[in-house]
């Protein structure tokens, strides 16, 4: 369950990882439904020993990764499962732009007196370097949500921290082909596998992955006492998604920088985010720590919340809806969201995927102009 072998591409591995290879078995393991399994083997229950289909989906992953996966039944339980490991008054070090749920997780946690939370800015490398020396769980997400700001992972993760310190990387923007936070020296890397890995809106789960032996076996007992384990058709249906992840990423890139080029020329919209730009404040860091600058794009009209709303209302091709990384484009007005108050009020979240670019586009700028106030 290491790194994919030297010599074949990650595009390769997440074809042909996770499969059995007895002959006569079904090529792709197929969903096993069993809480329980006849004693002698080692598993016996699931809760605790996992199922071939889990294995399967974090085979893949974990592969992709560069470590050891286990799966969760969503992102946000994987997530829990990482805080869980924090002692009571421990420091947790989080990005002032992230998803909301983690800030909530966080919060939630710091009322209750659990531990203390510093907010730092995704792209002030300086300061996680300086918190990094004193947090017991420096939490990053890059590029974050929802305003694409690109962290300078390679100069964090390579930051002296104190001993038993965890440094998680949310890395479900990015995905494993576009950036490597194990390799860059993370404790751990995260996916929201309802977005990219699953690829189909129809599923929910989460994936950790570490190469720290002992964290892993702490994650997987809070795993089994917490019961966040993930579904088995879930899980199935993650593997199906994933085996395409490296087309459906290869072209959503191409057309995601080709329309927010054509955004950032619309005289209806203010401000375009997107790593790939020149314009965008950390394309500098993006260029040197992403293999690709990724499929969404958050852009501010030259308007207001109603101007936004009226725009997502236009849009029949691109669905009106939350969420990313699956095979529909999407957006949705962020502010909108709650907690998230705090962004500029017309700011449009799109996460764009696999349609035809000009057909995108010509919608877009329909649903744009028709809007305009
Ligand atoms: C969606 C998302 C999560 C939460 O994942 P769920 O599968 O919805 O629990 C965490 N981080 C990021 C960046 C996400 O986009």
């Amino acid at each position: 369950m290491e790194k994919h072998p030297p010599g074949i591409k990650p595009e390769s591995w997440v074809v042909s990882a996770g499969r059995a290879s007895e002959p006569g078995a079904p090529l792709n393991v197929p969903p096993i439904p069993a809480s329980n399994f006849i004693i002698g083997t080692g598993r016996a229950y699931s809760r605790d020993d996992g199922t071939p289909t889990w294995e399967a989906l974090e085979e893949v992953v974990g592969g992709l990764e560069s470590g050891k996966a286990l799966a969760f039944a969503s992102g946000m339980a994987a997530i829990a499962a990482v805080f869980d490991q924090l002692a009571v008054g421990a420091v947790v070090a989080l990005p002032d732009d992230c998803y909301q749920g983690v800030a909530g997780l966080a919060a939630a946690g710091a009322e209750r007196g659990r531990w203390s939370v510093q907010r730092v800015a995704v792209e002030d490398t300086a300061g996680w370097i300086r918190v990094c020396a004193a947090a017991d769980l420096i939490w990053l997400e890059s590029p974050s949500n929802p305003l694409l700001t690109v962290a300078d992972l390679e100069a964090i993760c390579a930051a002296p921290r104190k001993p038993g310190a965890i440094v998680a990387v949310d890395n479900t923007f990015a995905t494993p082909l576009n950036q490597q936070p194990l390799e860059f020296g993370a404790t751990l890397s995260l996916q929201s596998a309802t977005k990219f890995i699953g690829g189909h809106s129809d599923l929910l789960a989460g994936i950790a992955t570490t190469r720290d032996d002992a964290l892993w076996h702490a994650l997987r007992r809070s795993r089994e006492l917490t019961g966040a384990t993930p579904g088995i058709l879930e899980a199935f249906l993650a593997v199906r998604g994933v085996r395409t992840l490296a087309l459906r990423l290869q072209r959503a890139q191409q057309t995601a920088l080709a329309l927010a080029e054509r955004l950032e020329q619309h005289p209806l919209v203010a401000r375009v985010r997107y790593p790939g730009l020149p314009s965008h404040p950390t394309h500098a860091t993006a260029r040197r720590v992403l293999r690709g600058f990724g499929t969404i794009i958050s852009f501010d009209l030259r308007g207001g919340a109603e101007f936004a709303d009226a725009v997502c209302g236009n849009v029949q091709l691109i669905r009106h809806a939350t969420s990313l990384g699956a095979v529909e484009s999407t957006m949705e007005r962020r502010a909108a969201i709650p907690g998230q108050g705090h962004l500029p009020p017309s700011l449009i979240r799109l996460s764009v995927v696999i349609e035809d670019a000009d057909d995108l586009w010509n919608e877009l700028d329909s649903a744009i102009r028709a809007a305009a106030p």
